[in-house]
């Protein structure tokens, strides 16, 4: 007889299966559940001081679609270099 026993669970494992650009409806490369193109993703809780309290703002946006956004800028965002690559 086996000294362990395992009884078998059902696991609700979630995987990426598609991004969509919010802006232009460009289909983003997804593979086997990694994005593997620039996009930025958006899941912004504005808070008590703003007219949208309470509302969570999810999008996602390819690459080409942020730079169109950030170049709209009257001050330009400001873009510091990552110390570590992950
Ligand atoms: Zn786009």
């Amino acid at each position: 007889m086996p000294m362990r026993m395992y009884r078998e669970i059902e696991t609700k494992e979630r995987k990426l299966k598609e991004v969509i650009c919010n802006q232009c409806g460009k289909r983003l490369k997804v593979e086997d559940g990694i994005l593997k193109e620039g996009c930025f993703h958006s899941e912004y809780p504005f808070d008590y001081f703003s007219k949208k309290d309470g509302f969570i703002y999810t999008f996602d946006l390819c690459e080409a679609c942020f730079d169109g956004w950030i170049d709209g800028f009257s001050h330009p965002a400001e873009i510091t270099e990552t110390r570590e690559y992950l």
